[in-house]
């Protein structure tokens, strides 16, 4: 579903990935883990077009991200072909990003409403089902500052779900709440099992219990993959074992 190759990105004189290659597996779970600053969140943000890489490519469901093929050739899409493409991806960010002037349904209908020009009446319905489901129906009227941190992110997680992408990128989705609100959101993102979804997060637990394959970042590289077996219990690099040492 995601297929990343040779990706490099550099901000300045830092580069932040050096030739990164990955391959999501459809319906798996992937968990990026790795010291902060090893460029785990700028690459969720290549894979949605947030930054645009220097070298390598990155295809999402069979689509290069960034070029459209026409006649044939590939073009670099235009703004508008790249909000359309970026339709293949959800994100879910650590900071939620919520529209403070719109109530929880109103943030999860905004998408489909807008972008994807559905019907009222049909987000409407759809929203109600997704609030329920992160099981906020009894307070999708309420806007974000009467809601805590983990039920802005439930509505986050709705609104990406809203838009039915074909992958859903979480950047640290638990990392700006207090401790006792982890558990409901991480309770959330378990029940999605069988999505396609790629987790940059500290939750070494979760990632153990949840992640199909779990991925070890650092200098901008990927050291190690696996399944959590392998690299939770059986590092093979130093460096990853000297974090895990760190963290767990
Ligand atoms: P991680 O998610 O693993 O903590 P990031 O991808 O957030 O790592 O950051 C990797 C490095 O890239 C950091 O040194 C960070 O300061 C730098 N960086 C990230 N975004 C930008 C940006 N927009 N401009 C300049 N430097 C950036």
């Amino acid at each position: 579903m995601v297929r990343i190759r040779g990706v490099h990105k550099r901000f300045d004189k830092v580069e932040v990935l050096r030739g990164v290659d990955l391959d999501v597996q459809p319906n798996t779970t992937t968990c990026l883990l790795g010291p902060s600053g090893s460029g785990k969140t700028t690459l969720l943000r290549c894979i949605n077009h947030l930054e645009r890489v220097d070298a390598g490519q990155i295809f999402v469901d069979g689509h290069q991200v960034g070029y459209t093929a026409r006649g044939g050739k590939l073009h670099e899409q235009s703004d508008k072909e790249i909000a359309a493409a970026r339709r293949r991806t959800g994100m879910v960010f650590q900071q939620f990003n919520l529209f403070p002037h719109r109530t929880a349904l109103e943030n999860v209908m905004e998408g489909p409403v807008r972008v994807l020009r559905q019907d009222k009446h049909e987000a409407r319905t759809r929203a109600t089902q997704l609030l329920e489901q992160v099981g906020l129906g009894e307070r999708m009227h309420h806007y974000p500052t009467n809601l805590s941190g983990g039920q802005q992110q439930r509505v986050g997680i709705a609104r990406a779900l809203a838009m039915d992408p074909k992958v859903l990128l979480f950047d640290e989705p638990t990392s700006a709440l207090d401790p006792e609100l982890v558990g409901e959101v991480l309770d959330v993102i378990r029940c999605l099992d069988g999505r396609t979804m790629i987790i940059v997060t500290h939750e070494i637990g979760f990632a153990r219990e949840c992640a199909d394959t779990i991925v070890f970042m650092d200098g901008g590289s990927v050291l190690e993959q696996g399944s959590p077996q392998d690299v939770l219990n059986n590092p093979k690099s130093p460096r990853t074992e000297n974090f895990l040492r760190r963290v767990l």
